[in-house]
């Protein structure tokens, strides 16, 4: 997996089997967001022949492995849980170090991988078709699902260990086999996942790594007539990229995108309790999960008791190195993501949005070689802003009043994304006609925006999503195809549609 130097380790990919450095011989850093003088290690900057000696290899280990029967895939699946359990806190360390998150959301992360892994091993044993009983008489109907072969993953780096398991175990359940790209922010957690599943006793060729860029790793993998499923999480401008470069070669392609979630706080409701949801749900991993709740719409009879404390809260929260138990956020991700956070502030600040707390980055003592922020409230914010319309991935939420219900579901849907939305209210009626109202993927009564179970179908409507969903059994949908089969035991020709007249 990786050879210690003088310089610090070098990283390898896995392809086929064995753990090899790129044909480029290129490497990339990869450094710790909260003391950026911690290299943790330096990466494989992958080319496209890379990809090509994995797609192969993908390719040649599909024909056996779509072979193995389902239960037996499943074994080696449960086996990788239960190593992954085994290791939760080493991998959340590791995972804590290259991407800044706290150690109780990375503990998270690594057990939602662990989740999902269980819950899938368990599909091994159920796969469900249908049978149906035939139009015609001595003949037998049935749907079963099949594979589809080499599937290409590309995935970001909020949630390095929880998404990549998203995808890998059900493509792996379904009986496919898989060419992985990381995100170039998190390959450490990306490789410890890939060593988990190569001890668990997942055969060579069935799981390949490859690191490096988007454009070129990445690219290399949806121009490839050989890959036929690819499955991605990112942004929604490269997911428009994907869906435009695998179009040609017509891959079934899942898309999870971009959001600008919506936490709805009615005049009825629990203040206090929709404080603690909006502290969690937008500066939770420092307001970069794809759910996070970036906009809060409240009523105008609660919007002064809840800003005062919302803001007081936001003040207090203590913001340090993730693998410090007291921190409560940790630093964005990388130079680039704190950039867009600044830039967003001042966009704000421009449009007339009232800086509410927060506003800075953090460059002093123990944050001068991290990428820190305050965090961040607009208040008396429009619905129309940018701030409340594009996705910002930093601490900076927009709280709006509202004079009615109504008004708060128009503006929680006024958004170009629809992953993930909530209401705070004591209203049965309210609740469902808001669950019923917001086009989103996902919906919470009294609970924030995040935090979704591996069990149920997880993706979102509009610029989120094309359609698709992973988690859940809904996954299968992803990597499998479904073949009608029907056996006719008549011994005669039976035409369906016309030979029913005799029945
Ligand atoms: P990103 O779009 O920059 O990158 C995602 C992945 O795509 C990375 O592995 C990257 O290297 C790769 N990539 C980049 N250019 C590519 C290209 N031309 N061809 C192929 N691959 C390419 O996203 P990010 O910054 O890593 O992650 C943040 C984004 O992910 C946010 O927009 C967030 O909302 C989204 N996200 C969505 C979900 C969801 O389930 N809806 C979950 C997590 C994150």
């Amino acid at each position: 997996m990786a050879t210690a130097t003088a310089q610090g380790t070098t990283y390898h990919n896995f392809i086929d089997g064995s753990w090899i450095p790129s044909v480029s011989g290129d490497v990339f850093e990869n450094r710790n967001p909260a003391n950026t003088d911690d290299l943790i290690g330096v990466f494989q900057k992958s080319t496209r022949q890379d990809v090509q000696h994995a797609i192969d290899a993908a390719r040649r280990a599909y024909e056996h492995w779509r072979l193995v029967p389902a239960p037996r895939r499943a074994e080696i699946l449960f086996r990788a849980a239960q190593i992954m359990a085994d290791r939760k806190v080493a991998l959340a360390r590791d995972m804590t170090r290259e991407m800044g998150k706290i150690l109780d959301e990375t503990g998270g992360d690594v057990q939602e991988a662990i989740d999902m892994t269980f819950f899938m091993a368990g599909e091994g044993r159920r796969q469900y078709g249908q049978t149906v009983p035939s139009e015609l008489r001595d003949k037998f109907a049935m749907s079963v699902r099949q594979p589809l072969g080499v599937c290409a993953i590309i995935t970001p780096w909020n949630f390095p260990m929880a998404i990549p398991s998203w995808k890998i175990i059900p493509a792996l359940v379904c009986g496919n086999t898989v060419v992985f790209k990381p995100a170039t922010l998190t390959p450490l957690s990306a490789l410890n996942f890939v060593k988990i599943l190569e001890e668990a006793g997942v055969p060579p060729g069935v799981v390949n790594l490859v690191t490096g860029g988007g454009g070129e790793v990445g690219n290399a993998m949806l121009v490839s007539d050989e890959v036929k499923v690819v499955s991605f999480t990112g942004s929604t401008d490269v997911g428009r990229t994907v869906s435009e470069q695998a179009a040609p070669s017509f891959k079934k392609v899942h898309l999870e995108m971009g959001g600008k979630n919506v936490i709805m706080v009615m005049d009825d409701a629990n203040v206090e309790l929709a404080v603690d949801g909006c502290l969690w749900g937008g500066f939770g991993t420092t307001g970069q999960r794809c759910t996070a709740a970036s906009r809060v719409v409240v009523h105008e009879k609660v919007y002064a008791a809840f800003v005062n404390q919302f803001v007081a809260r936001a003040k207090a929260l203590r913001v340090g190195d993730g693998l410090d138990p007291k921190s409560q956020m940790g630093p964005s991700v990388s130079q680039g993501q704190l950039d867009t956070v600044t830039k967003y502030v001042a966009i704000g600040k421009k449009e007339g949005a009232k800086l509410a707390c927060g506003g800075e980055p953090l460059r002093e003592g123990a944050y001068a070689k991290g990428f820190f922020h305050q965090p961040t409230i607009f208040t008396d914010v429009a619905p129309t802003m940018r701030v409340a319309q594009e996705e910002i991935f930093g601490p900076v939420v927009s709280v709006m009043p509202c004079r009615s219900f109504d008004e708060a579901i128009a503006i929680g849907n006024n958004v170009p994304y629809g992953l993930s939305a909530s209401i705070y209210t004591q209203d049965i009626n309210k609740a469902f006609a808001a669950m019923r109202d917001l086009y989103t993927g996902i919906f919470y009564v009294n609970a924030p925006t995040i935090g979704a179970e591996v069990h149920l179908p997880f993706g979102g409507t509009k610029a989120t999503g094309n359609g698709h969903r992973e988690a859940g059994t809904a996954a299968l949908d992803v990597f499998s195809e479904w073949k009608s089969i029907y056996i006719d035991f008549s011994g005669r020709l039976q035409r369906a549609q016309i030979d029913t007249a005799d029945l």
